[in-house]
């Protein structure tokens, strides 16, 4: 019989999401009568904005007619798109070549991995959003450091985690990069919503440089920085061109979670240790294995990037980080430290000393609220809750008065 992708069965139980939601149906088994409220999962809730849906629907309107059909398109996307993004997000310092529209983020973290195969090496921060770390697993790509370091998590040994911690304000400590390897960075972080600094980051392209390593950098939460001072991309740092790819979504924007949508830069300065064009290979990973995202999406992409579309794209994340300023009141009146929720819309609650599948636990049990519990995010995540905005006001309203049980 054939042989399984051993990869697999280094992955620990299950991917996180699932697990919570096995979770969340035992509960209600148990207690039909409870009105769970999820601020857990960051799935995005509110309706589509008009613009934007208007770009979408006259697409597809148009598909319904003889000369508005297409069929297949550019699999790196629509150029009028590409050079939008170029414009809007990277004011000059990206081209529009450089700039492959994509069916998301995650997708792309995924394929992206297509391009250093399993010999690499591989660091995340820890906590980190858990597709780097089980994306890189199931590709095999987790052997053992040549310095013999391992990582922090049974089955992960060969990843090595960057603890991302109160104690060193959330960034992690450079020395301990690889070399020659890849650096997952978020910022606004999933979970914890710190926001790296332009020093910092400025800090992390000059490590990586000198390593030779390359920085995946996701941006995916870039549009809910408030703080002008905070960069919304690793472009913004001299040099990133020379050692960095950034993976950004249109989901949580504007809403494209179900309808699918992001991109990725790949600059044209990257390259192997052999000379050879890591944009070049891209484009064939795009071409082979991705056949390009949705017309519909990208036309939907391309309304929100009109002046009206971005007026609902920054009332939107407005709307969401409203959500989060309440969430980390209710949180910090009953004395639960936080961070996060100001420039992100996820807030990283502490709860020294306890385990953070019992913290959630008993937020399900006693405010019939669902969490995301940290230590699914990584060692470092240990004791800490992440909530997330993305829910309707009145659930959040709601789920914060119930918060108060807590103190009881
Ligand atoms: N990157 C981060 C940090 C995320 O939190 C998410 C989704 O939650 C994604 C990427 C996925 O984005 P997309 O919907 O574009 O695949």
């Amino acid at each position: 019989m054939i042989k399984r992708n051993p990869g697999f069965a280094n992955l620990t139980a299950g991917y996180l999401f699932p697990e919570i939601a096995r979770r969340r149906r035992e509960y209600l088994a148990a207690h039909p009568e409870a009105k769970l409220i999820s601020l857990g999962i960051g799935n995005t809730t509110e309706p589509l904005t008009p613009h934007v849906d208007a770009g979408l629907v006259d697409y597809a309107k148009r598909l319904s007619t003889k000369e508005g059909y297409a069929g297949y398109g550019d699999e790196q996307g629509l150029t009028a798109l590409r050079e939008r993004i170029a414009a809007v997000f990277y004011g000059g310092k990206i081209a529009a070549d450089e700039v492959f529209v994509s069916d998301g983020a995650k997708c792309d973290i995924g394929r992206l991995q297509l391009l250093f195969g399993r010999d690499v090496e591989v660091a995340v921060q820890d906590p980190s959003y858990p597709v780097y770390v089980d994306g890189t697993v199931i590709i095999g790509a987790a052997g053992s450091y040549s310095d013999g370091k391992k990582g922090g998590h049974a089955g992960y040994a060969g990843i090595r985690y960057l603890p991302c911690t109160e104690a060193n304000g959330y960034f992690p400590d450079l020395k301990d990069l690889p070399e020659n390897g890849l650096v997952y960075f978020c910022s606004p972080n999933n979970p914890t919503g710190a926001v790296a600094t332009k020093a910092q980051l400025a800090a992390l392209v000059e490590a990586a440089f000198k390593k030779g390593s390359i920085i995946i950098y996701d941006a995916a939460y870039a549009e809910f920085i408030r703080d002008p001072s905070l960069p919304k991309s690793i472009f913004e740092i001299d040099g990133a061109r020379e050692c960095a790819i950034e993976v950004n979504s249109f989901s949580k924007p504007i809403g494209f979670t179900g309808v699918r949508l992001g991109w990725t830069i790949v600059p044209k300065e990257l390259k192997y240790a052999d000379g050879v064009s890591i944009n070049g290979d891209w484009n064939r990973v795009c071409t082979t294995v991705f056949n390009g995202a949705s017309n519909i999406a990208q036309y939907g992409g391309l309304a929100s990037l009109e002046p009206e579309g971005l007026k609902e794209m920054r009332s939107l994340t407005d709307f969401y980080l409203g959500n989060a300023k309440l969430i980390r009141a209710a949180l910090e009146k009953l004395g639960v430290s936080c961070i996060g929720g100001d420039n992100a819309p996820y807030i990283w609650a502490r709860f020294p000393g306890r385990a953070s599948w019992d913290v959630f636990a008993e937020i399900l049990d006693k405010c019939h609220v669902v969490t995301t519990p940290g230590s699914g995010f990584g060692p470092a995540g240990e004791s800490f809750i992440r909530f997330s905005a993305f829910g309707h006001r009145e659930d959040v309203v709601e789920a914060c008065g119930r918060l108060d049980r807590l103190g009881k």
